[in-house]
């Protein structure tokens, strides 16, 4: 199976699934006073505990990025958020969005293209790292009157995750790697900690969902993935092709709604 060559309103049944593995560099704080971002979750045998990541805070990340990269091009440079998505940007075609909420209170939604799932620990929860701080008071700047207890997830833990991209072309795919080679922070309070580095492991494109995580991580799952050579047009290209091609599809779209 190939990459489709123009973009559809409706689904096709081709899926390009990217297995990928995001490994801390720094520990990742999973719970402080802020929301818990890396999680725990008791698998049957053989998985067991782990340390997992919920995909949509993985997806919100890639969607930022991208976003980022599209705005430095001069693409979708008014699409913010989930309360002002322009829905008219290849960054929406990707990640979706839903016309009510967005800027321009667009008739219509978007599916998201991009789909994924939990990232799930390569090897077993060991006892996470307790990292005990003395929380600095704000007002007087003197220690000593809360002690919080952050728990960390520890560096160099790895995580399995597969990245799926629904009726693929190579633009789309295009920005969605250059997403995820560029995906450097994970976690709450990623600013000071949760480095990480996520990588294309391999994959392919099928008429189905064919990888998951959860089976990739029983015995020999990882290795009879085969390395994917994709042929990918350049981000700056990608972004121009897509953008013609998401100005005509929200035409089409509109048209239809008439
Ligand atoms: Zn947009």
């Amino acid at each position: 199976m190939d990459f489709y060559n123009d973009v559809s309103v409706l689904p096709r049944a081709r899926y390009l699934q990217l297995v990928t593995s995001l490994r801390l560099l720094d520990p990742a704080i999973i719970r402080s006073s802020e929301p818990e971002e890396v999680l725990t979750f008791s698998y049957r045998e053989p998985l067991r505990e782990r340390f997992i990541i919920p995909w949509r805070k993985v997806k919100a990340k890639l969607r930022r990025l991208v976003a980022e990269r599209g705005r430095d091009l001069g693409y979708g440079t008014t699409c913010f958020l989930k309360e002002s998505l322009c829905m008219a940007c290849p960054t929406c075609l990707l990640f979706g969005g839903t016309g009510e909420t967005s800027s321009t209170k667009a008739g219509y939604n978007l599916l998201s293209r991009v789909m994924g799932e939990t990232f799930i620990s390569k090897t077993e929860n060991v006892e996470p790292l307790d990292y005990t701080a003395n929380a600095v008071g704000e007002v007087k700047h003197t220690t000593g009157q809360a002690l919080m207890t952050l728990i960390t997830v520890p560096a160099d833990t790895e995580f399995i995750g597969v990245v799926t991209l629904k009726d693929p072309t190579p633009e789309m795919a295009s920005l969605l790697v250059d997403g995820i080679e560029r995906l450097t922070r994970i976690g709450a309070r990623s600013v000071e900690w949760g480095r990480c580095r996520m990588d294309i492991l391999g994959g392919g494109i099928f008429d189905r969902e064919v990888y998951s995580a959860y089976e990739l991580l029983g015995e020999g799952g990882l290795e009879a993935v085969p390395t994917l050579d994709l042929d990918l047009p350049p981000v700056e290209e990608a972004f121009e092709r897509l953008q013609e091609q998401m100005s005509s599809l929200v035409e089409k779209i509109e048209k239809s709604g008439d």
